[in-house]
This record gives C-alpha cells, structure tokens and sequence, in this order.
C-alpha cells in the first residue's frame, strides 16, 4: 500500500496553499534542489564535456524512459524523453502516416488539446500530398473510424472536461479498420494505470511536468509499439536519432530501435529533476493512486455539489470514465478562479468558462479537499471573486 503521507512530505508546498493544479504543474520534489546542485558541481562543473561520458548524460533520455516506460505498461527499451511533447506529437503522427500510406484521413476529437492538432495540420501542409485532419465530438470518435483512416490522435483523458476515452476498446476498433493509433498522455501518465502493451496501442506520447511533477519545461516522451519502431522512419532526422551519431556520416541512417526518436541534445539539466521526481513515483503503487484519486474527486463533487450550488459540474460522475480532474462551469469562471488563488487554493482557468481542479493523492489528501470546498463557499456565496482586479486576465490562465 503505498503510504501517502509520507510522499506528502516529499513534496515543497508553501504553507497554507491548497495545489490543485497538478494537473498544469506538478508541484517541486524537495530532493530535486540538492540533486540539480550536486548535478552542477560534480558532474557539470568538474566533468565538463566528459560527464557525457562519466555521468552518462547521453544515456539519460532511455534510462529516464525506462522508468516512465513501467508507469505506462510500456515494454522496457521502448520509450525515449526528449524536447516537447507538440514534437512529439508531430514525430509520432509523421511515422504513423507512413506506415498506413494509401490512406489519407486522421482522426481526432474537438476535445483534443489544440497544440496536438495544430501540429497535425503543419505537418499535412508540409506534406501536401491530400491529408486531411478530420475531427468530431468525443463521443461520435467510435462511429468515425472507418476504412478511410489512416491515424487515430486521442488524447487519451480530456484537458477540459476530464472524460476518459476507453482505450482499448478504440485501439480494437481501430485496428479491426486497419488504422494506427496515438494516444496522447498528457493527462494520463501519473494520473491513472496505463496499459500500452496491454492495448497494443501503436505510438503514445506524453509530458513529464504534469501529473509526473518533472518540473516547467521538463521534457516530453514517445513510445513507439516494438512490432514498428524498427520500421519507423523518424521526420525530424536528428543527429542524436542516428545509428552512430559520432561517426558524423552525412547520410541519415535511423538508430537502433526507439534511439531513433531523439532528435538532438538532451536536456540534462532538466533531467536531473525529473529523476528527482520519479524517485517519488518508485514509492507509489498506480492502482493505489487512482483509487485514492477516485475517492478525492468523487468527495470534491459531493461537497461542491452541497455547498457551492452555483457551480455546474462538466466532468463524468462515474470515476471511472473521468481522469484525475474535476471541472465546473461559472460564468465567471476565470475571476473566480483569480479568487480562489488569493484565498490558497490553486486550480485554473480554461476558456470559455471551465474552473479545473486536479486531485493528485501523491500530495492531496481528504483535509486537503475540505478545506479547499470552505475557501470556495466563502468566495461564492460572498462574490469575493466580484472585483476588477480578479477579472483582469494575464498571460497565462
Ligand atoms: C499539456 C499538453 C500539451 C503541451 O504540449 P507542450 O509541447 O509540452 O507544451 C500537449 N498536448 C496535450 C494533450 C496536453 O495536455
């Protein structure tokens, strides 16, 4: 059973703020500050370009795959960190299109996250050859799939609303059509038992500083089903994704298996925290997290539902058929929001009108969602959020 106090306590979270954003940005594992500083000195500051070598930096991006490789019921040896997940994104549907080339059609939902098909049409333009992004609503995706589809791009647990899609019955159903899969975990990885194998699921990819807690800008990851990944010919041909990078042969030849999905260099800086945070995930058993994490939102609900009689609720009731956020609806969802920071509680705004909060067991607990349902009835019910100040947008929501 994994114990949850103690990863609690692994985690830096000012006093007195209740983080329900997990979902956007995990929170800072204590161990990473001393990890990253002892990166600096004795690695970086006295190794200097030998730490590729005597740190083994260059083996990072596979080992740190590895590990997120057994989060996600991927095969070991088939997941590779590296850049962001929009490159991501676009490397995996790149390969995929090519293996499937008569077919011109990929499918994805108007639930995605837009990144993930504004990728899709760059690389359709670059391609010129007739592709089209066909996309609709998350619920009609099943009837969709058809002969005509070359790729499947689902993401896998909606970013607004937290509906989950049932992955293995539409990989099934996708395969029966002859059509290959991408599921996008961005909101999965960290956040619910994932069975990549198990689903037979083609590419996946997914971030690290969400519900993995790797930090802003930590890298993303790909993996890539070990019946293709020889076969795959990687788009963004890089010089790390070579089969000898140092022989500097000015041909192109992919590398050995997921190798080949690197693009350049890796950010060892950055991997060093996410290091420091998957050691926290070593501690925690997936199943024990989601059961956990159906419990805080199903308690969410109740309470919100009692007591903040204003707000809408957009995400499945049934636990199962949701990830590890809650959303409402509020007409002033964003200003209210701005609110709920002020008094401590941190969840975010997503537009029009959406207040997301995400229930991460690693570091929520059940005191943790009571208190934060106390902020948001004392800011409801006195229109706390009703000022110029709280409505006044910034950059990032
Ligand atoms: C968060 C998220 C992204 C972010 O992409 P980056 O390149 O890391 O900025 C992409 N896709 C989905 C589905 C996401 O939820």
């Amino acid at each position: 059973m994994t114990d949850f106090a103690k990863t609690k306590s692994m985690f830096s979270i000012p006093a007195g703020m209740i983080y329900l954003n997990g979902n956007s940005l995990g929170p800072l594992p204590k161990s990473a500050q001393a990890r990253v500083a002892a990166m600096m000195t004795s690695e970086w500051g006295e190794m200097l370009i030998t730490g590729w070598n005597k740190a083994g930096w260059m083996g990072q991006a596979t080992r740190v795959g590895d590990r997120i490789a057994k989060l996600i019921g991927a095969q070991e040896g088939h997941v590779v960190v590296g850049d962001t997940l929009s490159i991501k994104v676009y490397q995996a549907v790149a390969s995929a299109l090519e293996l499937n080339p008569d077919r011109k059609v990929i499918l994805s939902d108007n639930g995605n996250f837009p990144t993930d098909l504004y990728m899709t049409d760059g690389l359709i333009r670059l391609l010129n050859n007739g592709h089209e992004l066909r996309t609709v609503n998350p619920e009609d995706v099943e009837a969709a799939i058809d002969e005509t589809v070359a790729v499947l791009l689902l993401t896998e647990v909606d970013y607004r609303t937290g509906r989950k899609h049932d992955m293995k019955r539409l990989t099934q159903k996708a395969h029966a059509a002859g059509v290959i899969t991408i599921w996008d975990l961005a909101h999965s990885a960290g956040a619910l038992p994932i069975d990549l194998s198990g689903c037979n699921v083609d590419f996946a990819v997914g971030c690290t500083y969400k519900y993995l807690n790797g930090g802003p800008g930590a890298p993303a990851f790909i993996y890539v089903a070990p019946r293709h990944v020889d076969k795959v010919r990687p788009a963004l041909s890089g010089w790390l994704g070579h089969k000898s990078p140092f022989a500097f042969d000015l041909e192109y030849k992919a590398g050995n298996g997921i190798e080949r999905m690197r693009v350049g260099t890796p950010p060892v800086i950055a991997l060093a925290v996410l290091e420091a945070a998957l050691d926290i995930w070593d501690m925690a058993d997936i199943h024990d997290v989601r059961a956990k994490s159906i419990a805080l939102c199903d308690l969410f609900i109740k309470e919100v539902e009692a007591r903040c009689p204003q707000l809408i609720l957009d995400t499945p009731r049934d636990g199962a058929a949701r990830g590890s956020q809650v959303s409402f609806r509020f007409t002033d969802s964003y200003a209210a929001i701005q609110a709920l920071i002020a008094h401590g509680v941190v969840g975010d705004f997503r537009a029009p009108d959406t207040m997301r909060f995400a229930f991460t067991p690693l570091y929520i607990d059940e005191a943790d969602v009571l208190a934060a349902v106390d902020v948001m009835k004392n800011v409801l019910t006195n229109n706390l959020w009703d000022t110029a100040a709280f409505k006044t947008k910034s950059a990032v929501t």
